[in-house]
C-alpha cells in the first residue's frame, strides 16, 4: 500500500492530499523558492504528528513541517519533496497561567490571537514580527522570529519556556518546562531557530510579558537616511533602549502612505517610528530625551501621537509595508541582515548604490535598533533576465554587511536561501559542530533536508527552485 494511502487510513481523507491541485500552494513560501511536496498532511493532535512522522521516516521520505508559510527564506518549502506537514489545525491555546505569566498553545496559533486572548488578563507575548496576524507560534520558535519590539525585550527565544517536540522516531521529547532557567543542557534554546530540522514542535509554553502602564510613540521626520541612522545610534549610545526603532526610507514612505494614510510624510527622506513604554513618570523622561536627541541629529519635525487609534493606525500601516509594495512593483526580494548600529549609515549608502548600479528600485524598511537591515528589491518578474540581476544585487548587500562585521540574517532565518552564504559568518569546524548536533538529534537527516547548513547541491537546489519562478511567469503572464 503506498505511503499516501497508509497515511489517509490513519487520518482519514480530508488530511491527506496527493492531488497537484491541493498540494500546490505548499511549493513555496514568502520567498522565492519553490519547490513542490509529494504529500500535504494536516494532523489535529501530537499523535497524529507521530504516526505521521513514524510512517514518513519507514518510508525514507523528507518531512517537512509548515506554519502559516510566511517564511521569507524557502524554510517551508519541500526541497527535497516528501511530506509537508501542515500545524494549520493544531491552532488551540490550551492554557493561559496569569499568575505563572506562561500559555500553553499548539504551534498552529497565529501569534496576534496569542496577545489578543492574553490582553484581558494584562499580558501579551513579545515577539512582534511584522506578519505576526498570519505567521504561527511554531513558525516563530522554528525561525527564532524577531519583530519591532523584541529590541528591548529579545526576540522569540527569549520567550519559549519549554516544548514538547515530535523526533524523528516518532517518539515525543518535552524541553524546558513552566519555569525560566530550567535545568540540565538547554535543549529548547538548540530547537530554537532550528528551523524544523531537528524535530517537528507540536506544543509551545510561552513566556507572557505584562502590558506597559504607558506607551509614548514618536514619529521623527528626517531629510535624509543618513541623518536618520545618526540619530539612531544616538539614541543608544545615550542609554536608551526604545521598545521600538523603526526606520522607513522615502519610497518605502511614499507606498506605505498612498496605500495607509496613516500620517506618514512621503515628502520626507526617511522617518523613525521610535516607542517608549513602562510606568507613566519614566515614559515621559524617555520620550522627552528621544525628542532631544532626534532633534539634535537633525529631525525636521516630531510628532507624538495623540491617541491609541493614532498610534494603532501608525503601526498597521509600518506592519502593512510589504504588502504596499505592489503599488510600485509586482514582486519583490525582501532581505535580511544585520550590521553593527554604528555602521548603518555606511551601509545604507552602499544599498543605495548597489540598487543604482543594478537599476532595481530599493525599498528600505528595518528594525533600525536592532542594526537588522530589510532592502526590499522591487522588480517585475515578467521582464526577461531580471531575477539574475535581483540576486546578483542582493548577493553583493550581503556581503558589504558581513564585511561591515554583521551577518547573513537577522530573523528571517537560513532556510535554502541562504545557506550557501553560511561559510561567509562560519568556518568548516563551526559547521561541523552544528552538524553533529543536528544529527544527533536527527540522524535520519530527514526532517528539513537541504536546510540551514550547506549541503552538496544545496546552492544548485536553490537555484534551481528560483529558477521555476522564472518559468512560471513566461508560462503564466508572457
Ligand atoms: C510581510 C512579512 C513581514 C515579516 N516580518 C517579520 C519580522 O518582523 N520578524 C521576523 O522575524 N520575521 C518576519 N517575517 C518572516 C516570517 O513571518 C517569520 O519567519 C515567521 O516566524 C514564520 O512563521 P510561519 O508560521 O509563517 O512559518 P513557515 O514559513 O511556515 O515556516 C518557517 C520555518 O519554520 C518551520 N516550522 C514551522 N512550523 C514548525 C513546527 N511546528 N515544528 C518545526 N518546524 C516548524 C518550517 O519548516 C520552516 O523552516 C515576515 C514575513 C512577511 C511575509
Amino acid at each position: 500500500m503506498s505511503l499516501a494511502q497508509r497515511l489517509r487510513d490513519a487520518l482519514g481523507p480530508d488530511s491527506v492530499f496527493e492531488a497537484v491541485e491541493d498540494t500546490v500552494m505548499y511549493e513555496y513560501d514568502y520567498g522565492l523558492d519553490r519547490s513542490m511536496p509529494d504529500l500535504v498532511a494536516l494532523p489535529r493532535s501530537t499523535a497524529d504528528v507521530q504516526l505521521l512522522v513514524r510512517e514518513a521516516h519507514s518510508a525514507g521520505v523528507p518531512i517537512v513541517a509548515r506554519g502559516a508559510g510566511t517564511g521569507i527564506a524557502g524554510g517551508a518549502v519541500p526541497v527535497r519533496g516528501g511530506l509537508v506537514i501542515s500545524m494549520a489545525r493544531m491552532n488551540r491555546i490550551l492554557e493561559i497561567d496569569q499568575a505563572n505569566r506562561c500559555a500553553v498553545v499548539q504551534p498552529g496559533v497565529v501569534n496576534l490571537d496569542l496577545s489578543k486572548a492574553t490582553e484581558r488578563f494584562g499580558l501579551f507575548f513579545a515577539p512582534d514580527p511584522s506578519s505576526q496576524k498570519a505567521s504561527t507560534i511554531g513558525g516563530n520558535v522554528a525561525n527564532n522570529a524577531g519583530g519591532p519590539h523584541c529590541l528591548s525585550l529579545g526576540a522569540t527565544v527569549n520567550h519559549i519556556l519549554g516544548l514538547e517536540v515530535v523526533l524523528q522516531d516518532g517518539k515525543v521529547v518535552r524541553l524546558g518546562g513552566n519555569i525560566p532557567e530550567a535545568l540540565g543542557l538547554d535543549l529548547t534554546g538548540v530547537m530554537v531557530g532550528s528551523e524544523g530540522t531537528m524535530g517537528v514542535v507540536t506544543e509551545v509554553t510561552v513566556r507572557l510579558m505584562r502590558l506597559p502602564e504607558a506607551v509614548r510613540t514618536a514619529l521623527a521626520i528626517f531629510a535624509s537616511v543618513d541623518a536618520a541612522s545618526e540619530a539612531v545610534s544616538a539614541l543608544i549610545g545615550r542609554g536608551l533602549v526604545p521598545s521600538a526603532l523603526e526606520m522607513m526610507d522615502k519610497l518605502a514612505l511614499s507606498a506605505i502612505e498612498a496605500a495607509f494614510h496613516a500620517g506618514y510624510p512621503p515628502e520626507a527622506g526617511a522617518v523613525l517610528l521610535v516607542e517608549v513604554d513602562g510606568l507613566l513618570e519614566q515614559v515621559e523622561a524617555q520620550a522627552a530625551v528621544v525628542d532631544e536627541v532626534c532633534r539634535a541629529s537633525g529631525a525636521l519635525d516630531i510628532r507624538l501621537a495623540a491617541s491609541d487609534e493614532d498610534r494603532a493606525r501608525l503601526w498597521a500601516a509600518r506592519k502593512g509595508a510589504a504588502s504596499a509594495m505592489g503599488r510600485i512593483a509586482p514582486n519583490y526580494y525582501l532581505h535580511d541582515a544585520v550590521v553593527p548600529r554604528t555602521r548603518l549609515p555606511r551601509i545604507l549608502a552602499h544599498v543605495i548604490e548597489i540598487g543604482q548600479r543594478y537599476e532595481l528600485p530599493i525599498a528600505n524598511l528595518f528594525h533600525a535598533g536592532d542594526g537588522n537591515l530589510h532592502p526590499m528589491i522591487l522588480f517585475d518578474v515578467r521582464e526577461t533576465g531580471i531575477l539574475d540581476r535581483v540576486l546578483a544585487a542582493g548577493r553583493e548587500m550581503l556581503n558589504a554587511c558581513v564585511e561591515a562585521g554583521g551577518t547573513i540574517t537577522g530573523e528571517h532565518g537560513v532556510g535554502m536561501e541562504k545557506q550557501a552564504y553560511m561559510p561567509l559568518i562560519f568556518s568548516a569546524d563551526d559547521l561541523g559542530v552544528m552538524g553533529k548536533v543536528r544529527s544527533a538529534i536527527d540522524p535520519s537527516g530527514n526532517f528539513n533536508p537541504g536546510k540551514v547548513l550547506p549541503t552538496p547541491g544545496g546552492e544548485v537546489a536553490a537555484t534551481k527552485a528560483v529558477a521555476a519562478i522564472s518559468a512560471m511567469a513566461q508560462d503564466v503572464w508572457i
